[in-house]
């Protein structure tokens, strides 16, 4: 992990803290539920790039972007101050599980179907992963069906919709979750 090292090196120089977190989170969550075996990238703290997720994974550059404003506070604290004691480290965590699940399936072969989410290889690790945290949920590749010229994802009954595939774990996990401080 010579490279690892030395990306979290990079990280610290650019991020401090919280660049030290992503990378010990990284090979943390590496260990746990990808058999140490997803190679590493940088991680980089900014804005996502549409904006409107908190994770990014950029499959060409095997890079992971966590949105910046998950280092703000769950918690009443004060607005300003950003820092690692604001971070919320349960979301991030989640939201670089997801992004390392991409990872994963990027980096063992790819997908075929047109979304990121909604294909076999995902959705197999979704359900993987779901059984080492204790989540009781079941995914399946959700099918398109067109009624009345209106295009529908019908999720299987039981199943998690596109909208909880998309969102996995974080859709899945108690609302009181992350309200606990660790
Ligand atoms: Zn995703």
């Amino acid at each position: 992990m010579a490279m690892w090292a030395e990306l979290k090196r990079q990280g610290v120089k650019r991020f401090g803290e919280a660049g030290a977190w992503a990378y010990d989170e990284w090979k943390k969550l590496n260990d746990i539920f990808f058999y140490g075996e997803n190679k590493p990238g940088p991680i980089i703290w900014g804005s996502t790039p549409q904006g409107k997720s908190l994770g990014y994974y950029y499959v060409s550059k095997n890079l992971i972007y966590l949105h910046k404003n998950l280092m703000r506070p769950v918690y009443p604290a004060p607005a300003f101050n950003w820092g690692i004691r604001h971070l919320n480290k349960r979301v991030a965590s989640d939201v670089l599980l997801h992004e390392m699940i991409h990872q994963r399936v990027n980096q063992t072969g790819g997908w075929v179907r047109e979304t990121s989410h909604n294909n076999k290889r995902f959705v197999e690790e979704v359900n993987r992963i779901a059984a080492v945290l204790g989540i009781d949920i079941k995914a399946e590749v959700i099918e398109k069906i067109t009624t009345r010229d209106n295009p529908i994802w019908q999720s299987e009954s039981g199943c998690l919709t596109l909208k909880e595939l998309s969102d996995f774990p974080y859709s899945s996990r108690p609302y009181s979750y992350y309200y606990t401080q660790r």
